[in-house]
């Protein structure tokens, strides 16, 4: 069958070996590691999804980049080279590097936010709940309906709904400090936010005099997104889009991880000097100096290049057609996921694929070790394991509304053929999805709201 793929806009020029465990190493991996795919080693998976963090392939224009790192403590020319690039791309005048994405949210609702603070948003990411419920404020999830129906295919399912935002502000009024918007909705299944939703939100935020964020870590895919589903962006080019969605904030926070293309670094980027000083301290507290923000001097050079090289068309056609075309896959083999596809992973419908695990033994983490079991492929679920809380009145658990499994694939690093044996893989578990007979339970979990899944040990139990 002639299938219409986009060729990789790339050619390799350095391997990395990897190698596929044998079905007797991979159950001792599973024992070993808890279950719990944070628990594998490397060397353990085949193929990782486990998330496309930090995962991606630098260009050779990054590596040679890396080479002009300047190390200086304060003031350090790599930190303008990536203050220009900053204000190229994005248009922001201040901006502060930060070691990670969940690093810039510390120091941003550290600064910002106080206990009792609300935040609405279309959705958090789990790194941002967790940041919100550390410093005792709560976020207030404000996403469109849509979003929460797996089989619905609106084009823009991060979006917010702005009747339920309005809702927020008349409810909690100044005990909001500001307002933000995760683009693209990674915890809702990657899915994009309209330029003209931006710019509504934007207006309801200026209206009130409160502060509009950004989640930007997926701003560039976001952008494409925009480019090729928004009628009125067809004819700009994704670097126009991405910067008319800047435009509408006031900041961002951004996981360098994700679009810019390192394998460590973030930003929080401001319009004004205000608020870059209300953040700053916190930053020279948790993370380093103003210029360097817990970045060697080299990754600092290679964020700046991989910011100007996020938005290459070519580059981002074949990224988002890739993981569209492992969904093509699926959908053949009549494995259930969120559609349309997301910019930057699959999310398999868990409870679709295996809806005879009740949600409280985890179906998203069964299926997980299942894909592990049947390909060394590492995805990870993301449900009840990682987002289920306890009434704090009742002391019932409630769980969330989506049990997925998700498939993020990293940027530049897997070919279209691995794509192929992952989709095999995932159809051939789910012709012997009746057969899998078991749920997980979880042993030692610590005591950390938001975040046991990361280290949770769970084992098998039979219901
Ligand atoms: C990854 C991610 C974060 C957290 O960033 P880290 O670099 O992993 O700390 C925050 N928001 C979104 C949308 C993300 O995808």
């Amino acid at each position: 069958m002639v299938r219409r793929i986009q060729p990789e806009p790339f050619r390799i020029k350095m391997v990395e070996p990897v190698s596929i465990p044998d079905a007797a190493q991979r159950e001792e991996a599973l024992k070993t590691g808890h279950f719990n795919m944070f628990g594998l080693r490397g060397e353990d998976v085949y193929i990782d999804l486990l998330t496309d963090s930090g995962t991606g392939a630098m260009s050779k224009y990054q590596w040679a980049a890396l080479m002009k790192g300047d190390e200086a403590y304060a003031g350090a020319t790599s930190f303008y080279a990536l203050k220009e690039a900053v204000k190229d791309v994005l248009g922001f005048d201040y901006v502060i590097p930060c070691h990670q994405g969940r690093a810039a949210e510390n120091v941003t609702f550290g600064s910002l936010a106080k206990p009792g603070d609300k935040i609405p948003f279309n959705m958090p990411f789990d790194t941002t709940r967790a940041h919100i419920f550390n410093v005792g404020a709560e976020p207030v999830d404000c996403v469109i309906d849509e979003a929460f129906d797996p089989e619905c295919r609106h084009p823009f399912k991060g979006n917010v709904d702005i009747p339920k935002l309005e809702k927020a502000i008349a409810t909690y009024g100044d005990k909001i400090p500001l307002i933000m918007v995760t683009i693209t909705n990674n915890s809702g299944g990657g899915q994009p936010v309209s330029l003209e939703n931006l710019r509504q939100v934007s207006a309801v935020a200026r209206k009130h005099k409160i502060p509009l964020f950004l989640d930007a870590a997926r701003m560039a895919e976001n952008a494409y997104f925009i480019k090729v589903r928004e009628e009125a962006c067809k004819s700009l080019s994704v670097g126009q889009i991405l910067r008319a969605c800047m435009d509408c904030a006031d900041a961002i926070t951004v996981s360098a991880k994700k679009d810019p293309l390192v394998n460590i670094g973030g930003l929080v980027c401001t319009r004004t000097e205000d608020l870059y000083y209300r953040i700053l301290p916190r930053v020279i507290l948790c993370e380093g100096f103003a210029t360097y923000g817990g970045l060697a001097g080299r990754d600092l050079e290679c964020l700046a290049q991989g910011l100007r090289e996020m938005v290459d068309e070519q580059y981002l056609a074949h990224r988002v057609a890739q993981v569209a075309y492992l969904g093509d896959l699926l959908e053949e083999g009549g494995v259930p996921f969120v559609k349309p596809a997301g910019g930057h992973a699959i999310f398999i419908d868990a409870a679709a694929f295996l809806p005879h695990i009740p949600q409280k033994y985890y179906p998203a983490d069964v299926l997980a070790v299942e894909v592990y079991r049947e390909g060394a492929i590492r995805g990870i679920g993301l449900g009840a394991l990682a987002f289920a809380t306890k009434d704090e009145a009742t002391g019932e658990t409630v769980y969330p509304k989506l049990e997925l499994f998700r498939l993020a694939i990293n940027r530049r690093t897997y070919t279209n053929s691995h794509m192929e044996y992952v989709a095999q893989s995932i159809v051939d578990v789910y012709k012997r999805r009746d057969r899998i007979r078991y749920g997980l339970e979880v042993g030692f979990a610590p005591a950390a709201k938001g975040l046991h899944h990361f280290l949770a040990h769970l084992h098998p139990v039979q219901f």
